[in-house]
């Protein structure tokens, strides 16, 4: 299944990625945790990205296109794929079109813009491995380190809250006029993002099952 996840930053979208993914054994693929292993790795594009990322922008579209271009074409995507983050923008949407790639789902995780700059605030992720953990909604085991691989959890430049008020102006403004474009495809479900990981996740499951069986 080709799925994409929609909704604000913050909203679960990777959280509810990742867990997907295992399920199902697809790749979750996060233009946002390419752009930052990029900059980590001060490559040519992670030093032209660094600026837009954080101060809340976008990376240029043909930036983000040629990424997932190139993601898209490895062997892991052949049985599906999950999309966190990307598109963010009408001409990423159409972009993914024009490669020929068909989605069968997009699922809209919905959670109100005071509940955002709230759950931002606990946000912390693994610099090494990208796994993201919540101090209240989701903590790693004992709140300082991954789970996954030990790495120490650090929290995102982005994530300040001047940061993600701008974060989610770009939001509302370049990325929610994709709600429209997959709605008129048929393709659209939405999601009210709840209190508990797992909570969202059983909804979300419910709506990738539905799918499957052409309900
Ligand atoms: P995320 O981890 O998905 O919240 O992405 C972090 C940042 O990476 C965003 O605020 C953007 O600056 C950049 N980014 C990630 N995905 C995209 C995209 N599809 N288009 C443009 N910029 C992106």
């Amino acid at each position: 299944m080709k799925m994409i996840f929609l909704g604000a930053p913050g909203a679960g979208k990777g959280t509810q990625a990742e867990i997907v993914s295992e399920k199902y054994a697809i790749p979750a693929i996060s233009t946002g945790a390419i752009i930052r292993e990029a900059i980590k790795n001060q490559t040519e594009m992670g030093k032209a990205a660094k600026q837009y990322t954080e101060n809340g922008a976008l990376v240029p579209d043909e930036v983000v296109i040629g990424i997932i271009k190139e993601r898209l074409a490895a062997d892991d995507c052949k049985n599906g794929f999950i999309l966190d983050g990307f598109p963010r923008t009408v001409p990423q949407a159409e972009a993914l079109e024009e490669m020929g790639v068909s989605i069968d789902l997009v699922v809209n995780i919905f959670v109100p813009d005071e509940k955002i700059v709230e759950r931002m605030s606990g946000r912390r992720v693994c610099a090494k491995c990208g796994a993201s953990y919540h101090t209240s909604f989701n903590p790693s085991k004992d709140g300082e380190t991954c789970d996954k691989c030990g790495d120490k959890l650090t929290i995102r430049k982005d994530d300040a809250p001047e940061v993600v008020k701008s974060r989610l102006v770009t939001y509302h403004e370049q990325t929610q006029p994709l709600e429209d474009f997959y709605a008129k495809r048929g393709k659209l479900e939405t999601v009210v993002g709840q209190e508990r990981v797992e909570d969202t996740t059983s909804l979300t499951l419910a709506l990738i099952e539905a799918k499957k069986q052409g309900r």
